[in-house]
């Protein structure tokens, strides 16, 4: 080993670092035999009025004001764990004197919680998702107009292969920077993920995100179609809607028109499994919306019934009008129902993925902030200490332990970091008061105040 080489001891992997090189992990280099943190620290800077922390009109945000909050991005790591934080900062907030410890994290257990807004059906729950062939994660429940990915979590960091475990952490981080990631779901669908960015389904962009399932559109466009239309499905892989039968339509006294569709009839109107799953009309493998009508009762519906059939965004419409033998023919749409239409895709929202870091910061980290582990763990459950990760509100879960949940959103860019153990480098800082510092056990003969961090060197993001 060259005698000019550092090691860097931040993380367990202890590098090796020859002069003017980096470690592997391209946050710690060899500056002229001194080991410098690459990143410069970031503190994002506020404006408008100052909110006292824990004040009588607080509203959460500890950020909120003009005063400088030092985040954990580019502070550094400490390892082992029973060094003190590499910044623990003090600054008067009116009269409250307050405490910010940072630490960028090395998160073995953390992963993501992404959202997508979609209708269309991307894979199975439980499918495997992949990048680059490993498994990375999994597909959670379908929620109201959007469907869940669980990615990443220790068994597949460090419980898989080698190429698992970093292809997983590779593509957390940059699902946690805001970069775009490119999956394939197990007898599902590609997909391009990007926090704050409409997903990219097999090669195409998604739009909207429904107004409701089925049987909801049914009851917000009700009264609005009655009077232009005897009968309108609303063709959804979840709950199809039938006008008529509906509750909504019974209650505007509309005629039964004697439509049946395929699938399980759950309550009046509203009806499950009518078609595959698939990227047609509402997340159904429907291109066809003639396909889901089981049979047309000549006793109860009539020639020159006008019938729409549409999707939950509002993308999809066609519009029929019975002949003299019961089918439905294509004809020219009102205009009222076309505007009706417009409506719906008008009060869907815009398709977005939303990516929420999630790590648990119960462990050994906790011990950088005081010499009393558990004394951490309980000031957050008291609600004394808040924590924030890289600066935004974190969600803390019930239970034992610090298991935070972040929108990487919220935060500044390149919050996030990694080491090859693999594990993700997550900044998270933890607010409280002095007092409350101290009676935890706080590491107090590290708390410089807040003006002496803040050097030209540092980055400033305004909020
Ligand atoms: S991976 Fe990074 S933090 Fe870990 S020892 Fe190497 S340079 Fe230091």
């Amino acid at each position: 080993m060259s005698e000019e080489k550092l090691r860097c001891d931040a993380c367990p992997v202890m590098c090796y670092i020859a002069p003017g090189r980096s470690g592997a992990c391209d946050r710690y280099a060899n500056h002229d035999g001194e080991l410098v943190r690459l990143d410069p620290l970031t503190v994002i800077e506020g404006g408008g009025p100052v909110v006292p922390f824990l004040g009588r009109d607080w509203n959460g945000d500890i950020i909120q004001g003009d005063r400088p909050f030092v985040t954990a991005i580019g502070a550094g790591t400490t390892y082992p764990d029973y060094k003190p934080a590499p910044f623990i900062v003090s600054q008067m907030v009116d009269d409250a004197d307050m405490i910010t410890v940072v630490t960028e994290g090395i998160f073995s257990y953390c992963g993501v919680k992404v959202k997508i807004d979609t209708d269309r059906h991307i894979g199975a729950e439980c499918a495997i998702v992949r990048v680059k062939g490993e498994p990375i994660g999994h597909v959670m429940t379908g929620e109201y107009g959007s469907k869940m990915l669980s990615l990443g979590g220790v068994d597949h960091l460090t419980g898989g292969s080698k190429a698992e475990g970093r292809v997983t952490c590779d593509a957390l981080l940059a699902l946690c920077n805001r970069e775009a990631v490119e999956m394939q779901i197990d007898d599902g669908v590609n997909i391009v993920v990007q926090a704050g960015q409409a997903p990219i389904i097999d090669g195409v962009a998604e739009k909207l995100m429904r107004v409701g399932c089925g049987s909801a559109t049914i009851g917000m466009f009700a009264k609005q179609w009655a009077p232009h239309v005897d009968e309108v499905i609303v063709v959804d892989d979840h709950i199809t809607g039938v006008l008529t039968e509906h509750e909504a339509g019974k209650q505007l006294d509309m005629r039964p028109a004697g439509i049946r569709v395929t699938g399980r009839r759950s309550t009046p109107g509203r009806y499950f499994q009518v078609a595959g799953h698939g990227t047609g009309w509402g997340g159904t493998d429907v291109t066809d919306p003639l396909t889901i009508i089981k049979k047309i009762d000549p006793k109860i519906a009539w020639p020159g019934l006008r019938l729409l059939m549409i999707s939950t965004t509002g993308e999809q419409w066609e519009y029929f009008v019975l002949d003299a033998d019961f089918t439905p023919q294509p004809a020219e749409i009102p205009d009222p129902l076309r505007a009706i239409a417009e409506r719906i895709a008008d009060n869907c929202e815009p398709s977005l993925c939303s990516v929420l870091f999630m790590g648990g910061a119960g462990g050994s980290l906790r011990a950088g902030v005081t010499e009393n582990p558990v004394g951490l763990t309980r000031s957050v459950k008291d609600a004394l200490t808040r924590v924030t990760v890289g600066g935004a509100v974190g969600y803390v879960w019930p239970g034992g332990g610090i298991t935070v949940m972040a929108d990487v959103m919220d935060m500044p860019s390149n919050a996030f970091g990694y080491v090859p153990t693999p594990a993700l480098v997550a900044p998270i800082e933890f607010t409280m008061k002095r007092a409350d510092y101290a009676a935890m056990g706080g590491h107090m003969d590290r708390v410089r105040p807040v003006s002496e961090v803040l050097t030209p060197a540092i980055r400033r993001v305004r909020r």
